[in-house]
């Protein structure tokens, strides 16, 4: 038996979460079974286990877009019992049961090894949210925005992707701006690297097509108004990355940015990336995220208190990342 998050819906499609026991005879099919040493809460997670977006494809689900964990059954060449492993996305925690348990049964083509700079609870303290923030910059990289460029805006600063965003740019040398709707975090944002501050709401109203030229480059986790003033207000020739949709879904912006000053919106998606790229983006994050410095961002918290801290972090009350620890009880 294992302790896992079960997110059921009963006849009147109300939806039930709750610590269950479950057997490992319920486990879905996969070719490695993983001990899973920690995981994590994301904003998808989130959204799952308060079931305020539809992320869960099936019922019953266990959670958990994430784990790293210690292989205790392979089929696969790949791993063997013993192996540390990692996870991140695939429609794990929404089409197959995710990493919020004590055990999961995953494809071996889903996992990577779990990088040797880290611990699993370090590993999570990065998580989907972290690793996408590096191959955010990644994409900054790859399109020139090089540090002496001009500076660069990350947006939803004091969340998981924009504070391992600021901490991984400041690492790199890049003058970083962060925006945020918590001004009482300025002390945090310029401790993880943010040479300044600014106010979310000076971009998140709509605005015009085109505004002053500020950003050499931007990692934007918000989506909706602030994504299209962010791209109205890049520099010529800068690169604007897009991953989240903390403010929406929607893209109220005009084609001005890209036609007149050659900007470029480039698109990160985590969930479906190749498995060199992951690997790359987790040898970068190795050398760039000494682990004195995920513990700044990071709390650590039971599988139990996932589920009420799920609602804190959609309440924008959580500051960094959160891990969550499957030895604690
Ligand atoms: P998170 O920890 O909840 O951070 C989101 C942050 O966005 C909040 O902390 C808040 O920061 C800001 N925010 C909240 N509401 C906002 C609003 N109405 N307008 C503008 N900003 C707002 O979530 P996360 O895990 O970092 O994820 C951030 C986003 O990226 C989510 O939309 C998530 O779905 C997406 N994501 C996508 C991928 C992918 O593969 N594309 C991977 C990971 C995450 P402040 O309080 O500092 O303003």
């Amino acid at each position: 038996m294992f302790n896992a998050i079960l997110i059921e819906k009963d006849d009147d499609g109300q939806q039930h979460v709750a610590v269950k026991q479950l057997d490992e005879s319920q486990l879905p099919e996969g070719d490695v079974t993983v001990a899973v040493d920690a995981s994590t809460l994301n904003y998808k997670d989130a959204l799952a286990i308060t079931g305020k977006g539809p992320v869960v494809r099936k019922f019953p689900m266990v959670p958990g877009i994430d784990l790293a964990g210690t292989v205790e059954h392979s089929s696969s060449e790949r791993y063997r019992e013993g192996d540390r492993v990692l996870l991140n996305g695939w429609g794990v925690g929404e089409g197959h049961w995710g990493g919020l348990a004590e055990k999961a049964r995953l494809s071996s083509d889903w996992l990577i090894p779990q990088p040797s700079a880290f611990t699993a609870q370090q590993a999570m303290a990065i998580g989907t949210a972290g690793y996408t923030a590096m191959l955010s910059v990644m994409a900054l990289e790859r399109h020139g925005v090089t540090p002496d460029k001009g500076e660069v805006l990350v947006t939803g600063a004091s969340g998981g992707v924009g504070s391992v965003a600021i901490s991984l740019l400041a690492r790199l040398g890049y003058t970083v701006v962060a925006s945020t709707g918590r001004l009482e975090e300025r002390a945090y944002l310029e401790e993880l690297g943010a040479s300044e501050v600014i106010d979310r709401s000076t971009l998140s109203e709509p605005g015009r097509p085109l505004a002053k030229e500020r950003w050499a480059g931007a990692v934007d986790a918000a989506g909706s108004h602030t994504l299209a003033n962010v791209c109205a207000s890049t520099r010529y020739g800068g690169t604007v990355t897009a991953c989240g949709l903390a403010q929406g879904m929607d893209l109220p912006a005009s084609v001005a940015p890209f036609i007149l000053r050659g900007v470029t919106l480039a698109g990160i998606d985590s969930v479906m990336r190749p498995y060199d790229d992951r690997v790359e983006a987790w040898r970068r994050l190795g050398e760039l995220l000494p682990p004195e410095r995920l513990e700044a961002i990071t709390r650590s918290i039971s599988l139990e208190e996932a589920i009420p801290v799920a609602g804190d972090l959609l309440q924008g009350k959580v500051r960094g990342r959160v891990v969550v620890d499957l030895s604690r009880q």
